[in-house]
Order: structure tokens, then C-alpha cells, then sequence
């Protein structure tokens, strides 16, 4: 990983001088922008271990004269930022928890006025952009000037394969919509396993992230909190060496990529197409339905269409998760637009 990127690592919560100390030693020469400890840490059922609070800052303060790195905590309320501007800490972070809120965003926002500090924002646990830019916009709001994003997945109900669901679409609108705010990775909160960081950090590489958060303990099975997603100081530092980062380009892209870029959009334009004729045929169903008095949704027309499309793409390679995502959102629109057909939901 080259050093235009930047890079945040340390512990999920700060547990002991000992520990604090042990992982920012291992960490010291890796090239950290900053290094990361919670010192109070909203947890989401009660009864368990909430961070060592103030207690910590000392040890970070330890980090910083030590080992000379800059050092960063979470903050989700007056008296975390009051307790941690007096200790001089370097950068604060506002959690996905605290984000979800607009009310606390607002009194963290209120509290920053007139400090001068880079602050970072993960998204909220909710997939909602717009709440997630609401907070930039208090913070900005408060003259704060250096903001970081950082995205870390998603709460969805039911979910497996991540403990927080990357949504990746989700934080490209947000790097659309506001260009000049870094933007980072936090592979550990989205895969909570520490054996799939490295593919989840590649994916933000790839994607032209800025950096990453990641967390580091130096005995990652004994962590008080979200310890299967820890990784040591030495996996960690395999981990950087071993990411591939990629340059974003200028958009044009090279002789080469302009080529297959031309085909691609004709194909885009082919398929825009074939979807405006589908929707077509779709409005004089509604009509025929409309007369004939029959439901829009006819659930056994609708798990053949599935069946179809899944056979028919198998035989090309395509998986069935994809076609069914396309599928569905196109029949959501079919649906749409028969109703509007019919007469309903013209607004
Ligand atoms: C953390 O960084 O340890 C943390 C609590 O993260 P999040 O707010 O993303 O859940
Ligand atoms: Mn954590």
C-alpha cells in the first residue's frame, strides 16, 4: 500500500496501559496516519464491558510521546470531546450508532465549535445516505474543515455472510456527492472475521478508496470487544503489504480502456433499450388486467419469469444472485408502471 493512502489501526477498545502500549510498539514503524483506541464504546445491549473512559487517555497519551503517532478515539457526547480535547488528542471519530442520530450528531457538532480538529465519520447502521450527510453537514456546519468518511457496512436483519453488509453502492454515492471528502474502509466492523479483511480491503482498493480503519490487538482472542475481527500487529502489516492499489484515473482512461469503455456503452445503451420495450408491453398488460379485472401481481407468472431467466443466465455464466437482484428490480418497475397504466400513482 503506497503512502498517498491513509491508514488508521489499533485496538477496538483501549483494555490496558499494557496493551495500548504493546500494539502501538509493534505498530510504531508501519507508517500509521493515526492510531485508533476506544475509550468509550456504545455497545448495543447493556451488561457488558463499555470502555475504560477516561481512564485510557493517558495511555494514549503515552502513545503519542512515545512513539510519536497521532492518536484517535470515538466520541459520542460533550463530555467524551470536552475529556478528550484536554488530553490533546489528534482526530475524533463519530460511530455508526451515534451517526444514526441526529439530535447527538448535533450536540457533538455544537460542542466542536470553534476546535480545530479532523473529525471522521463512519455511516450510520441504517442504510440511509442521507443521513449519513446530514451529519457532515452539522459538523461542517460547526466549522469543522477536516472531515473523513468512513463506511463500515450496514445492519441487515438476517444477514450471514457480514456482520455489517458493505452496500458498496452506498458509499459511491456518497464519494459522488461530496468528491473532496477523503473517504475510508473499515473491513473489520463490515466482516467481523478477521479471515476476510484482507478480500474486503482489496474490494475498497479497488473502488479508489482513500484508506482504511482496521482493527489491530496483539492477542486479537482475548479482546474484551469484537475480537473475531482483530487481527495482530503482524497481520496487519502482511495485510498492507500485500493490498494492491490501483490509480482512479482521470475518467477518460487509457487508449486501451477507451475501447472496451465505448463497447460497454453501446451495450448500456442496447440494454436502456430493451428495458424502455419492456415497459411498453408491461403498460398495455396493466390495461388488459385493468379490464379483465385481474390482480397486477400473478405470483406463478412472476417464479416462471424467475425460473426462466435463472436457467437461461446460468447457461451464460451469470449467477442467479445477480439475476435475481436485475429481476426483481425489474419487475418492481413493471409493477410500477402497470399501475400507472391503470390509473394509480400518477404523482
Ligand atoms: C469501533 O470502531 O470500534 C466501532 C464501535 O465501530 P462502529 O461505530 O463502526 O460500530
Ligand atoms: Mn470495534
Amino acid at each position: 500500500m503506497e503512502g498517498q493512502h491513509t491508514l488508521i489501526a489499533g485496538p477496538c477498545s483501549a483494555e490496558s496501559r499494557d496493551q495500548i502500549l504493546a500494539t502501538a510498539a509493534d505498530l510504531q514503524d508501519v507508517g500509521l496516519d493515526y492510531f485508533r483506541a476506544g475509550i468509550w464504546k456504545p455497545r448495543t445491549r447493556p451488561g457488558v464491558f463499555e470502555g475504560v473512559g477516561n481512564t485510557g487517555l493517558p495511555w494514549l497519551q503515552e502513545v503519542q510521546a512515545k512513539f510519536g503517532l497521532k492518536v484517535c478515539v470515538e466520541v459520542a457526547q460533550p463530555r467524551h470531546i470536552e475529556a478528550a480535547l484536554k488530553a490533546g488528542i489528534d482526530m475524533l471519530w463519530v460511530g455508526a450508532r451515534t451517526t444514526a442520530n441526529p439530535f447527538q450528531v448535533q450536540e457533538i457538532a455544537d460542542s466542536l465549535k470553534g476546535v480545530d480538529l479532523p473529525v471522521a465519520v463512519k455511516n450510520p447502521t441504517q442504510p440511509d445516505l442521507a443521513l449519513w450527510t446530514g451529519a457532515f453537514e452539522r459538523l461542517s456546519r460547526a466549522g469543522i474543515e477536516k472531515l473523513t468518511a468512513v463506511h463500515r457496512g450496514f445492519t441487515v436483519h438476517g444477514q450471514k455472510k457480514y456482520r455489517n453488509v458493505p452496500l458498496w453502492q452506498i458509499p459511491i454515492d456518497f464519494r459522488n456527492a461530496h468528491p473532496d471528502i477523503p473517504l475510508l474502509n473499515d473491513p473489520s466492523h463490515i466482516t467481523g472475521k478477521r479471515e476476510m479483511v484482507p478480500d474486503v480491503a482489496q474490494m475498497a482498493m479497488d473502488l479508489g478508496f482513500d484508506g482504511l480503519m482496521i482493527e489491530v490487538h496483539p492477542s486479537p482472542e482475548d479482546a474484551w470487544t469484537d475480537s473475531a475481527q482483530q487481527v495482530t500487529p503482524f497481520r496487519f502489516k502482511e495485510i498492507i503489504q500485500s493490498l494492491e492499489t490501483k490509480t482512479p484515473g482521470n475518467g477518460k482512461g487509457r487508449e486501451d480502456l477507451s475501447a472496451l469503455r465505448a463497447e460497454i456503452d453501446m451495450i448500456d445503451e442496447g440494454l436502456i433499450d430493451l428495458l424502455a420495450r419492456r415497459m411498453g408491453v408491461a403498460e398495455e398488460i396493466g390495461l388488459y388486467k385493468k379490464e379483465h379485472g385481474m390482480t397486477i401481481l400473478q405470483i406463478a407468472r412472476w417464479n416462471d419469469i424467475l425460473k426462466q431467466g435463472k436457467a437461461a443466465a446460468a447457461e451464460q455464466g451469470l449467477s442467479d444472485h445477480f439475476i435475481e437482484e436485475v429481476f426483481k428490480a425489474i419487475h418492481q418497475a413493471s409493477i410500477s408502471t402497470q399501475r400507472k397504466a391503470q390509473g394509480f400513482n400518477k404523482g
